[in-house]
């Protein structure tokens, strides 16, 4: 959505048995409604939930009029417009017969972040919001260094590794652009060709990828702590999101 100046992404994820299908942060319903009209007239697809990842009006602004044109409960952190539900950390829920959903709290960029891990068979994907970005992570608007640290380092590094990342903007290239003058690793030097060979990069690369690839994922590596001048953890995490800032 908003594509040349947010570049936000919405998901429609579908279970293929049932056709139970969710529509994530449909900001922009001009763009996403003719998409989901054609689908749901069609009965290819069934919309059971509208989630949100967090309340900014890019992910959850388009809430109300989503509901107009259906009536969906909406799972989302606590301060997303028309919220009906909020899971807790750790909660699961299901998305047909096959796809098994799990809400991870990250609050920082908004205390009301969530990350949802969704499994299916084999397959798993998380849909991350403004928290992790592929090569990146989000303005710490409403929290601490600390809690940035613990959403991307502890909540989602505990992922399994080809668990793929499906962030809430495509913000890779300048992501890389930042993080290539921090460390000089052939992980990131892929990461920038790939990023400059392809305008889309959500669902190419995994967690295993961004503890390699992503700056704020290494605040423990030599390199990157004798970029930033800092050594302990959480300094590191702060420094980096200042430097990015004012990058
Ligand atoms: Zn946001």
């Amino acid at each position: 959505m908003w594509e040349g100046s947010g570049n936000n992404y919405a998901y429609l994820v579908v279970d293929e048995k049932s056709k139970d299908a969710v529509i994530i942060d449909p900001a922009n319903p001009s763009e996403v409604l003719p998409v989901l009209k054609k689908q749901v007239d069609s009965g290819d697809i069934k919309l059971t939930n509208i989630i949100n990842t967090h309340h900014h009006h890019d992910h959850a602004g388009g809430n109300s009029e989503m509901l107009k044109h259906y009536k969906l409960p909406i799972i989302g952190g606590r301060d997303c417009s028309k919220v009906t539900k909020t899971p807790k950390h750790g909660e699961t829920f299901t998305i047909g017969d096959s796809i098994k959903v799990k809400a991870l709290h990250t609050p920082c960029h908004t205390q009301d972040s969530i990350c949802y891990l969704f499994e299916d068979g084999n397959d798993k994907a998380v849909f991350t919001g403004d928290t992790l970005f592929i090569g990146g992570c989000g303005r710490f608007f409403e929290g601490t260094a600390e809690e940035m640290h613990k959403a991307l380092n502890e909540t989602l590094a505990a992922l399994p590794d080809d668990t793929k990342v499906y962030p809430g903007h495509e913000y890779t290239k300048g992501n890389v652009k930042f993080g290539i003058k921090i460390m000089q690793t052939e992980p990131i030097k892929k990461l920038e060709a790939f990023a400059n060979s392809n305008k889309e990069t959500q669902g190419k690369f995994t967690i295993g990828d961004e503890k390699l690839h992503n700056v704020f994922m290494r605040v423990d590596d030599p390199e990157v702590q004798k970029a930033v001048g800092k050594s302990k953890p959480v300094d590191v995490m702060a420094a980096l999101r200042e430097m990015k800032n004012a990058s």
